[in-house]
């Protein structure tokens, strides 16, 4: 089947969350894409991805930040490292988001995030981001109590909180010219566990394996029901989620960088219009160019 960039951030994209259901969206779902197609149109999608983001740091007004959320395994390092093969790397800044520091536990929650948002005409992305508050500190209560947070901040309306003060910022950020994406790559259990076999029993991939990824997959129900509810809380018209069947590498990162390039495009960016006075310049300075003896 032919498939359109258009189409296919269309069909992933969730901008209303209240009746989101993640049984809704098949992680092996590939919209009977042919796979040398669907790679002939990514090769297409990130020359394209580069042309647009050469306009927008040419134009320095807006800036884009790609957030990306998914459990171990499902491709978030590989789907960065493709979709953005093609982008000028001074354009474009990728920031991982680990357990927090002592010094970033003593913050707030969005504190470390503030910091690595990027500046007017580049391309942030963030591997993992805020939304852990809502998933992995969700899902083990010690981590909550690690922020040492006063009573009247971590009662039982807590992740409604959270969930509020996201949409707050999210919206801060969009009145302040970020435009924010953010895209859950959703893997199934059976294929997280090949793909952490193969970590196992691939020396090549001995050192992804982490001991740690197999107790949070005890706790995949728990996870889903967090990540269903976060999608639910923080869907909106202006910083939708994309959830991405994860379960093919090749239509992960066709799904990322048709949604990437859509955005892109959406701003409506032109290469930046001189004044009469700066074209003026730009004729003065030729024909000192000219005029040079070399
Ligand atoms: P990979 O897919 O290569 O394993 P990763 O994104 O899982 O990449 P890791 O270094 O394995 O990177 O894991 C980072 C860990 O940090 C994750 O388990 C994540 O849940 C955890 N983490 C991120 N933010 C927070 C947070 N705010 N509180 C607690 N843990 C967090
Ligand atoms: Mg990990």
């Amino acid at each position: 089947m032919k498939l359109k960039t258009s189409q296919l951030a269309d069909r992933y994209r969730i901008a209303h969350g209240k009746k989101f259901h993640l049984k809704d969206v098949d992680p092996a779902d590939t919209c009977h894409a042919d796979e040398d197609h669907a790679k002939k149109l990514l090769a297409h999608a990130v020359e394209d991805a580069s042309d647009l983001q050469e306009k927008l740091y040419a134009q320095g007004k807006w800036a884009v930040l790609l957030i990306f959320q998914a459990m171990d395994a499902a491709g978030k390092d590989g789907t960065i490292k493709h979709v953005l093969s093609g982008i000028n790397p001074q354009g474009c800044h990728v920031t991982s988001f680990k357990a927090p520091s002592t010094r970033e536990l003593a913050h707030d929650f969005l504190w470390r995030a503030n910091q690595a948002l990027p500046e007017r005409g580049r391309i942030g992305v963030f591997n993992r981001s805020y939304y852990e508050e809502t998933l992995v500190v969700r899902v083990h209560p010690t981590f909550l109590k690690a922020q040492n947070l006063p009573a009247k901040a971590s009662g039982k309306h807590i992740w409604k909180q959270r969930f509020h003060d996201i949409n707050a910022y999210e919206e801060y950020l969009e009145n302040n010219g970020v435009v924010v994406r953010k895209f859950f790559l959703h893997v199934s259990l059976e294929e997280q566990k090949k793909r952490l076999l193969a970590r196992l029993d691939d020396p090549k991939k001995n050192w992804k394996f982490e001991a740690g990824d197999l107790r949070e997959r005890q706790l995949w129900p728990a996870y889903m029901k967090a990540y269903e509810q976060m999608i639910q809380h923080t869907a909106t018209k202006s910083a939708p989620w994309y959830v991405v069947p994860a379960d093919n590498k090749w239509f992960t990162r066709l799904v990322v960088a048709s949604a990437l390039i859509e955005t892109l495009k959406s701003l409506k960016i032109g290469v930046p219009k001189l004044t009469a006075e700066q074209c003026a310049s730009l004729g003065a300075s030729r024909l000192a160019l000219s005029g040079d003896a070399a």
